[in-house]
C-alpha cells in the first residue's frame, strides 16, 4: 500500500480573499481562511427537534456554519434550547458548528438570539433602524459575537433605490457600503458583508465592486436561485466567478429544496476549482462506443460511497484505454476498460495493482479507499 505521504493531495488554492478576518465561533472567516460553506434550516425554529435533525445532517454533510431565521420570541427561546442541547452534545474542548441567527426587523430578536449563545447574527441594518442598531452592536461587543450585514435586492433602502431606480449592482454596493460605515462609526468592525441579487450578473458585478472598496469578508450567494438543476447551475457560475478571481470567503447555495443539496453543491463548487481539502474527486468519462465497463453505474456507486468521506483523494473511472492509462496515472485510484471480455486494469497511485473482472471493480475500489488513513 502507497505511504500517506505519496497521496495527491489538491492544494488549497492561493488565493487571498479579504484581509480582515473574523471569528464565528469555531470558524475563521476571511484572512486567507479556508472558503466555508453555509446553509440555513427551513423547520420552524419553534419546532426543537426537528431544527436540531436538521442541524446534526448539515454538519454529516460537510456544512461549516448554520443559520437559523428568528422571526419571533419563541423562535429565540427555541434557539436557546438548540444551542444547549448541541454544546451538551461535545466535550469541553470541541465547540459545536456555529449557529448564526438570521433577523429581518426587529433588533430584540437579535438581542435575544445573542443572549441564547449564538456566534452571529445576520441582519440587514436599514431594516433595523439606528437605536436597533446601537442595541445590536453593543450586544454583540459583549458577546463576542460577529454580524453580517446582509444586503440584497429586495431590501436597499428607498433613498437608494430612488436615485438607481432599480436594484443595481451600483445600488447594492451603495447599500453595503453606507451600512459598513454604521458599524464603523459605532467602533464595531467584527462582521462580514453579502450583497446578493438573483441575477447572476448583478450578483457578480457588486461583489466585484464591492471587494475593491471593502476589506471585510465576504458572503457569497446568488439569492432565490430556485430549484436543484437551475440553482446549481445559476450558483455555480456566480459563486465559482468570484472564487476563482479571488472573491469571496463564504458560501451559500440557495436552493428551493432539501438543504443537504444546498451542501453538497456549495462543496462541489470549492472541490471543482481546487478550493476543499478532504473530499474525494471523481473523474469519469461521458462513456461512447468504445467503453468496455459501465463507467456510469460504477462511477455513481463510487460516488454515493464517498458521499461523506473526508479524504483527499482522486478518483478517474474510464470506458477505454484511449484515455483511461492517462488519467489512472494521475489519480489516487484509477481504473479503465481494457478488453472486449470486461475487464478492467485498476492502477493506485501510478501502479497497476490488477486486471479485475468487471464486476469486481466497486468491491476493490471500496476496499483501496477502507485502506487509506484518513487526512489527521
Ligand atoms: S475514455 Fe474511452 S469510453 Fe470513455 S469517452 Fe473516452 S473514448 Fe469513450
Amino acid at each position: 500500500m502507497p505511504r500517506k505521504s505519496d497521496r495527491i493531495i489538491f492544494k488549497q488554492v492561493p488565493f487571498v480573499t479579504s484581509k480582515n478576518c473574523i471569528r464565528v465561533g469555531r470558524v475563521k472567516i476571511g484572512g486567507g481562511n479556508s472558503v466555508a460553506v453555509q446553509t440555513m434550516t427551513n423547520t420552524k425554529t419553534e419546532d426543537v427537534h426537528s431544527t436540531l435533525e436538521q442541524i446534526y445532517a448539515a454538519e454529516s454533510a460537510g456544512c461549516d456554519l448554520i443559520r437559523i431565521s428568528c422571526p419571533t420570541a419563541e423562535s429565540t427561546l427555541a434557539v436557546r434550547s438548540i444551542i444547549k442541547t448541541l454544546s451538551d452534545r461535545g466535550s469541553a474542548d470541541t465547540a459545536h458548528i456555529p449557529i448564526i441567527a438570521d433577523i429581518h426587523f426587529d433588533y430584540r430578536r437579535a438581542i435575544e438570539a445573542m443572549e441564547a449563545g449564538v456566534q452571529g447574527v445576520r441582519i440587514n441594518p436599514g431594516n433595523i433602524g439606528n437605536e436597533g442598531l446601537k442595541e445590536i452592536v453593543k450586544k454583540a461587543k459583549e458577546s463576542a459575537c460577529s454580524l453580517r450585514i446582509g444586503i440584497n435586492s429586495g431590501s436597499i433602502e428607498r433613498d437608494v433605490l430612488l436615485k438607481y431606480g432599480k436594484p443595481t449592482a451600483a445600488a447594492l454596493v451603495e447599500s453595503a457600503v453606507l451600512n459598513c460605515k454604521k458599524l464603523e462609526d459605532l467602533d464595531y468592525t467584527n462582521f462580514k458583508v453579502s450583497v446578493k441579487s438573483s441575477d447572476v450578473r448583478t450578483a457578480v458585478e457588486a461583489y466585484r465592486k464591492l471587494s475593491e472598496m471593502i476589506e471585510y469578508p465576504l458572503h457569497l450567494g446568488i439569492t432565490e436561485s430556485g430549484t436543484y438543476f437551475p440553482g446549481t447551475i445559476k450558483s455555480s457560475i456566480g459563486i465559482g466567478t468570484l472564487l476563482m478571481e479571488g472573491i469571496g470567503d463564504t458560501i451559500r447555495v440557495s436552493l428551493s429544496g432539501n438543504i443537504l443539496d444546498e451542501i453538497k453543491v456549495g462543496r462541489q463548487i470549492l472541490k471543482s476549482i481546487g478550493m476543499l481539502n478532504n473530499c474525494v474527486d471523481i473523474v469519469s468519462c461521458p462513456t461512447c462506443s468504445r467503453a468496455l465497463i459501465d463507467v456510469i453505474g460504477i462511477s455513481q456507486e463510487i460516488e454515493r460511497y464517498c458521499e461523506n468521506i473526508r479524504i483527499s483523494l482522486k478518483i478517474s473511472i474510464l470506458g477505454c484505454v484511449v484515455n483511461g492509462p492517462g488519467e489512472a496515472m494521475t489519480a489516487d485510484i484509477g481504473v479503465f476498460g481494457f478488453n472486449e471480455s470486461g475487464l478492467a486494469k485498476i492502477y493506485v497511485r501510478g501502479k497497476e495493482k490488477c486486471i479485475a473482472e468487471e464486476s469486481r471493480i466497486v468491491e476493490i475500489i471500496k476496499d483501496v479507499i477502507s485502506e487509506i488513513e484518513p487526512e489527521s
